[in-house]
């Protein structure tokens, strides 16, 4: 299960970082979102690899991202 960011649409709100410190965090140069980076995929700052416990806070943050920027993606094996 994967979550990314749309970066280059965040509006720098804060509720992601807000509701999930454990998953997103604010880039202190560009100033919008950015996953937090150890649990980043492949060091990208846009991506991250979610636990199943952090999947509760991740569809928070995703519910409540104004510009809809935040996705959950999952493998086709975790579907079955
Ligand atoms: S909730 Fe959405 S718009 Fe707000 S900081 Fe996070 S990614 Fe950016």
């Amino acid at each position: 299960m994967n979550v990314t960011i749309d970066r280059m649409e965040c509006v720098s709100c804060g509720a992601c970082w807000n509701t999930c410190p454990e998953l997103f965090e604010q880039n202190p140069c560009d100033s919008l979102s950015q996953i937090v980076e150890h649990i980043r995929f492949c060091g990208d700052r846009a991506e991250g690899i979610l636990q199943e416990n952090d999947e509760r806070c991740a569809r928070e943050a995703v519910n409540l991202c104004p510009v809809q920027i935040i996705t959950i993606t999952f493998d086709e094996s975790e579907k079955m």
